[in-house]
């Protein structure tokens, strides 16, 4: 028998915890996981999953305009915020219980109480109950980072949208990441005034910059508006309740203003200098491959780890470790060809080197493309194009990177993703069959 109270002590129950709880319980370990908010983490509960239904509920608003060029008549159409927002608050509860049902089947133990570490093998809960554990999985996320400028209480992250009383009629959006686009695009069909205020020239970063200057041209025309190098100093609350953004110079009204500045590491306050743990700059933990940090006993996955912030990479990582420290079994994950999404309107997705990014490691490249009308868009009056972009190596005709903005792009990019990964060329996709009439057919026919 051990001399600590668990093998494995885990510090929040989201996307990578949950993981590692499951598989290194599978291998026999004595595992707890703490968590201070709800069970699921932020992917479930404030992230992907909420953020992707607000998504299709906004959807319907394009769907059933359209729908008159195709004989349909939708006689009293009206939309209530408070119904999508009640149903989708209602299926993340759904998936909370869920996902506290994987945690009891698996054997693990939880305490839903915020967790700090006071030293390599222990942590103490915030009702003062000490645990000893022979591993700790640090897996706390992270949060939304907000400025600090007079009146920023007055403003909402991402993390309250999800509970607004009311649909905002005009939305400020600062920010020009994937969250900032997901709910300018989900409000914008909506029906609100949408701003998107961004300190610099570009939105999306990291994102092929072809596509990225499609979705831009489309967004503004379906109405959002964006104010470029452009910085929020300070926000008022005038009598009427509404809110007063002054960008130096320049005033803009609004109902609710969304931060969306980027997200930080959940470390403050966490403890980690008790085990010898050092912070990066942005608070971060750093770790090896192996996800192990500077203290033997300390390991940390996901967004807390300010490596790749998404789902199923915490998901990979916490797996990977579990399997690494209590299956026998090292394993590392592999970040290269990482497929990601921004479910704006329409969709953007990617995977692999952007054009700019292949430029600078291979001496030639060649950018493939199709500019295309979506078939479903024929009958309706949206005239807008679909881009998708291919970046192959000409030297050796590989596929570097596939980068699409259209509809359904994430759901086509995940399959071309496999073709990425698997290291393909142009050949390859040459020789496939198109299947038509469909919008994933380009890939096959680009040029
Ligand atoms: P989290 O899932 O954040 O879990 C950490 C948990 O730890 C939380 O539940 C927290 O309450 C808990 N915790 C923190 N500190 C303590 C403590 N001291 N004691 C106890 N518990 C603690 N990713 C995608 O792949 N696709 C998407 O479409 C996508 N959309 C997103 C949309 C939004 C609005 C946001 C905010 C994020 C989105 N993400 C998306 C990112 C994704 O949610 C994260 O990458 C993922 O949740 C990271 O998992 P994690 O395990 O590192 O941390």
């Amino acid at each position: 028998m051990s001399d600590f109270d668990y093998d494995l002590f885990i510090i929040g129950a989201g996307s990578g915890g949950v993981r590692a709880s499951r598989i290194a319980s599978s291998h026999g370990a004595r595992v707890a996981v703490a968590e201070e908010y709800r069970v699921g983490g932020t992917c479930v509960i404030r992230g992907c999953v909420p953020k992707k239904m607000l998504v299709y509920g906004s959807m319907f608003a394009e769907e059933l305009s359209h729908a008159g060029n195709y004989g349909w008549t939708i006689e009293g159409k009206s939309f209530d915020w408070k119904v999508l927002r009640d149903f989708v608050n209602a299926d993340v509860d759904r998936l909370e219980g869920l996902y506290g049902k994987t945690l009891e089947n698996n054997r693990v133990e939880k305490y839903l109480e915020r967790a700090t570490v006071t030293g390599p093998n222990s942590v103490k809960l915030a009702s003062g109950k000490e645990i000893t554990a022979k591993y700790i999985l640090v897996a706390v996320g992270g949060w939304p980072a907000m400025p600090d400028i007079p009146g920023v209480e007055h403003c909402i992250s991402s993390n309250e949208v999800f509970h607004l009383e009311e649909q905002p009629k005009r939305l400020l959006v600062v920010g020009g990441g994937y969250i900032a686009m997901e709910f300018a695009g989900v409000f914008n069909a909506l029906g609100s005034e949408v701003t998107v205020i961004n300190r610099s020239e570009t939105i999306l970063r990291g994102y092929d910059r072809g596509v990225v200057e499609r979705l831009s041209e489309i967004a503004q025309a379906r109405g959002i508006q964006f104010k470029l190098n452009a910085n929020i100093r300070s926000v008022t609350k005038q009598a009427d309740g509404s809110l007063l953004a002054d960008l130096g110079g320049e005033t803009i009204e609004a109902d609710q203003i969304l931060i969306a500045t980027g997200r930080k590491p959940n470390t403050a306050g966490l403890g980690l200098e008790t085990a010898g743990i050092k912070l990066g700059v942005k608070g971060e933990v750093p770790v090896d491959q192996y996800n192990r940090t500077s203290c033997p006993s300390i390991y940390a996955v996901g967004d807390v780890t300010d490596r790749v912030q998404l789902t199923p990479v915490a998901i990979r990582e916490g797996h990977a470790f579990a399997d690494t420290v209590f299956g026998n079994k090292p394993r590392i994950v592999e970040y290269d060809h990482i497929p990601s999404a921004v479910f704006s309107q329409p969709p953007l997705a990617g995977v692999g080197l952007t054009e700019e990014q292949a430029r600078r490691e291979y001496p030639n490249v060649k950018v493939y493309k199709s500019d295309f009308r979506p078939m479903k868009n024929l009958f309706s009056p949206n005239a807008e194009r679909g881009l998708y972009r291919m970046i192959v190596d000409e030297d050796t005709n590989k596929v570097l990177g596939i980068h699409m903005v259209g509809p359904e792009a994430p759901e086509i990019l995940q399959v071309a993703a496999i073709a990425v990964k698997a290291g393909l060329t142009k050949a390859d996709f040459d020789a496939t069959v198109a299947l038509h009439p469909s919008m994933a057919e380009e890939l096959v026919l680009l040029n």
